[in-house]
């Protein structure tokens, strides 16, 4: 930016300078190519199954209009991409929820091992479709945190059928609750949620809670993923100011532990874990 600024000369008179002052675009910038980034993907996820339901309404029209029998197989796999849509724009919607609330602490102190009962229970279906038995390794004690129940719902939903869903090989996906104590003396409560299926290659593991983010897309795409649940539960773990730790050896498996400070008056008291 240059600015006209008049300056006293020696001789008593003024003189007009021009200061010139340089602003660093580039985090702006950055901010900005996300946005277009994020933007242009969550246009081409819309726009798959959006364009597989014009294709199929086009056939219904034409030439499979007397067909009942492809009629019914085609509304079938119209159903399977209405519900992709419907999930990946509620995905949208949490996510930015959740960003727009990211400075909003929750303050209410919520015991979260019937929160994580819960989940469990919902997704016994489809542990037992997929052969898989989940294994829940919680204190009887309440285990309290400062968190939001819909959103710590969606973190251990999340965990738990991801576990399910590319872990199921498997056949165990354990659901454990520790004490422990971070590098820097920080007591956290950590909920792990551990599969024994092909697990996640080293390359991979930074980049799976940027949003869209896909290992196998067709893989998740098939499991009915949007490539979106980890970066949602991120952002959650974010605003409770808990972490997301990602570990996997391949062949052998994935862990994935949602850790949350414990408060003050309790840390206090808790003995440091492992
Ligand atoms: P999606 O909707 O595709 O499941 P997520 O953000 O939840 O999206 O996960 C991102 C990717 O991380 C998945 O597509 C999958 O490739 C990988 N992933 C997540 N959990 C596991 C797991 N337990 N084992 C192996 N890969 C996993």
């Amino acid at each position: 930016v240059v600015t006209p600024v008049p300056v006293p000369t020696a001789f008593g008179g003024t003189d007009t300078c021009m200061l010139m002052t340089f602003h660093d675009q580039t985090p702006i910038r950055r901010v900005e190519e996300m946005r277009a980034d994020f933007v242009a993907n969550a246009s081409h996820e819309l726009r798959t199954p959006l364009a597989a339901l014009s294709g199929f309404i086009d056939t219904l029209q034409g030439p499979a209009k007397d067909d009942a029998k492809a009629r019914e197989r085609f509304l079938g796999i119209m159903h399977i991409q209405a519900t992709r849509m419907a999930r990946l724009i509620d995905d949208l919607l949490s996510l930015s929820r959740v960003e727009l609330s990211a400075h909003v602490r929750p303050d209410t102190q919520i015991d979260i091992t019937p929160i994580i009962r819960q989940v469990g229970d919902s997704l016994e279906l489809l542990a037992n479709e997929r052969g898989v038995k989940i294994e829940m390794e919680l204190p009887d004690g309440p285990e309290m945190v400062a968190g939001d129940r819909e959103e710590l719902l969606r973190v251990f939903e999340n965990l738990i059928e991801n576990a399910l869903k590319y872990g199921a090989s498997g056949e165990r996906v354990v659901v454990s609750l520790v004490h422990a104590s971070t590098t820097e003396g920080v007591s956290e409560i950590r909920v792990s949620v551990r599969d024994f299926g092909p697990g996640i290659a080293p390359e991979h593991l930074p980049r799976l809670t940027e949003r869209f983010y896909r290992v196998d897309v067709g893989d998740s795409r098939a499991q009915g993923g949007t490539g979106l649940g980890l970066s949602l539960v991120k952002h959650i773990l974010n605003r409770h100011r808990g972490r997301l730790l990602i570990e996997s050896v391949p062949k052998q498996g994935a862990t994935f532990t949602a850790a949350f400070p414990l408060p003050k008056a309790l840390s206090q008291n808790a003995a440091p874990a492992a």
